[in-house]
């Protein structure tokens, strides 16, 4: 079966502009988590497809993407931007149909990916050196460089927005991609290069290897030719990602998972604070890196806290992700299995509510049904280990401390949010909460083209996203000149 809407042959790699054959002639099934069927074959790629990607991106630094002045990489970065436009509704129903995701999500992915090229083309030529003073008699300034060739290997959860966030801001400072799409989900991303080279990226500048992480993943982590690389995926692949850009000795960009807690205080307006509450928990299924799976409520609003959530939870709906219901199927079976074996660790608490499965969503598909939890301590493992499905837990606390204790209290620190009308609390806060974003009466899950976005501790380190992402896609060459 092959999508309606695909104008492209997804079996082929991206290589020069080129669909290209993988070297190996090997094939993946790609499956609608929706009903579980397949939808298409993609590439296997490897190492000789990797290799000739980086020659590729190599090609183009020497040729016309490397002389390319900042403006000139600007106006095509805001040419794409208006083509992923113009495509919109087509890249977000392909994203629908293989992540599942329900349909309105994937629609603001598509224009997500849109305004990350509006906004890195208007940054490319903004970003600049400056001048030093020093010694008599000499000049001296710095120069932004780009690195050269970047690696992007990405996660199957919001393809289209990380491409955005990692590919766009590489292409404006003017290095040259080869991107490793998730096996599970890489259409958006073909789609993507293909309205790039349509709107005018030069050849070579932006290439794509559909494959395994073990393979085509590793081949680019791994390979001498790449001079930067970003990950955004698992702890596990990160410690492998991070270990391959240090035999190179290459910086890199790791965007891991995270356990992030909404704090919630006795004097919050809860009626603002509840739709962010849940859907910061829920959207994509659960499947955002800094969704919200820790709810901290002050004691005296524990209870009716967890009651007015539970309300919400309990006309939660589950469904095809082209029904559009608030949330759709789980990626795969794999990640259903993970997800009901965290479940099971966690028969000893109290299940406050569940969402429901619609009758029409097909047996083959991955469905489960989002669930609040509540009773655990801030040791229980799923208070600790994420998730990556739609379970939140509620936790109560006493005061600033006990709360800050239990946020701060778990090896991650994604993104963190205060709910409270004490303007001297929300600073505090803000400053005490170990996480790479706070959000204050507010939660942005995932969302945020302008800011900068990254963890710390076990949620990674560098930044994505926004102008910050920029100093990270590029390098700094001082030059110092001694004249009379
Ligand atoms: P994953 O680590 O299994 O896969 C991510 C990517 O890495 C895929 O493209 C995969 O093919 C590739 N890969 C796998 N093994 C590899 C290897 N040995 N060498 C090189 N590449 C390899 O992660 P996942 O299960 O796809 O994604 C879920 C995880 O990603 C969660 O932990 C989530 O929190 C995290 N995530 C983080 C962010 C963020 O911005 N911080 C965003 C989305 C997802």
């Amino acid at each position: 079966m092959m999508p309606d809407d695909l104008w492209f042959d997804p079996s082929l790699c991206f290589i020069g502009n080129d669909w290209v054959k993988p070297a190996d002639a090997q094939y993946l099934a790609l499956s609608d988590p929706s009903t579980g069927l397949p939808i298409c074959e993609i590439a296997r790629g490897g190492q000789s497809d990797v290799d000739q990607a980086v020659a590729a991106a190599e090609a183009a630094l020497q040729g016309d993407w490397g002389r390319m002045s900042a403006p000139e990489r600007g106006r095509i970065l805001a040419r794409i931007g208006q083509r992923v436009l113009e495509n919109s509704e087509t890249l977000a129903r392909l994203e629908s149909l293989d992540v599942g995701k329900p349909l309105s999500q994937a629609r603001a992915d598509a224009l997500a990916l849109a305004r990350y090229m509006e906004f890195y083309g208007g940054a490319a030529d903004k970003i600049h050196g400056s001048t030093i003073p020093y010694l008599d008699g000499y000049t001296v300034y710095t120069l932004r460089e780009p690195h050269g060739v970047t690696g992007h290997i990405i996660p199957w959860n919001y393809p289209m927005q990380i491409i955005g966030r990692s590919v766009g801001a590489a292409l404006a400072m003017g290095n040259a991609a080869v991107l490793k799409p998730a096996e599970e989900a890489c259409l958006t991303a073909l789609a993507f290069a293909d309205m790039a080279r349509e709107a005018g990226l030069p050849a070579g500048a932006l290439n794509v290897i559909p494959g395994l992480g073990t393979e085509a993943g590793a081949a680019l982590g791994e390979h001498a030719g790449v001079q930067h690389l970003s990950f955004t995926g698992s702890l596990a692949t990160g410690r492998l990602v991070q270990a391959s850009a240090a035999r190179h000795v290459v910086p890199v960009t790791l965007e891991l998972g995270g356990k992030s807690a909404q704090l919630v205080f006795a004097d919050a307006d809860l009626d603002a604070a509840l739709p962010f509450l849940v859907n910061a928990g829920i959207q994509n299924a659960g499947q955002t890196c800094s969704a919200s799976s820790r709810i901290l409520v002050q004691r005296d609003i524990h209870d009716e806290l967890l009651e007015r959530m539970a309300r919400q939870y309990r006309q939660l709906q589950v469904g095809p992700a082209m029904q559009d219901l608030s949330l759709g199927p789980l990626i795969s079976a794999r990640q259903h299995d993970m997800v009901s074996a965290c479940l099971d660790q966690g028969q000893d608490l109290e299940v406050a509510a569940r969402g429901r499965i619609v009758d029409e969503a097909p047996a083959g598909g991955f469905y489960l049904a989002p669930v609040l939890l509540a009773g655990a301590a801030p040791e229980h493992v799923l208070a600790q280990e994420e998730i990556f499905g739609p379970v939140q837990l509620i936790l109560p606390f006493d005061d600033e401390d006990h709360a800050v204790a239990i946020a701060n209290g778990t090896p991650y620190g994604l993104v963190a949010s205060v709910w409270s009308r004490d303007g001297a609390r929300q600073m505090r806060l803000a400053r005490r909460l170990r996480a790479g974003q706070v959000f204050i009466n507010n939660y942005g899950a995932g969302g945020g083209v302008e800011l900068p976005f990254g963890g710390t501790g076990l949620s990674g380190h560098g930044r994505e996203k926004g102008f910050e992402a920029l100093y990270g896609f590029s390098t700094l060459k001082t030059v110092a000149s001694r004249h009379d």
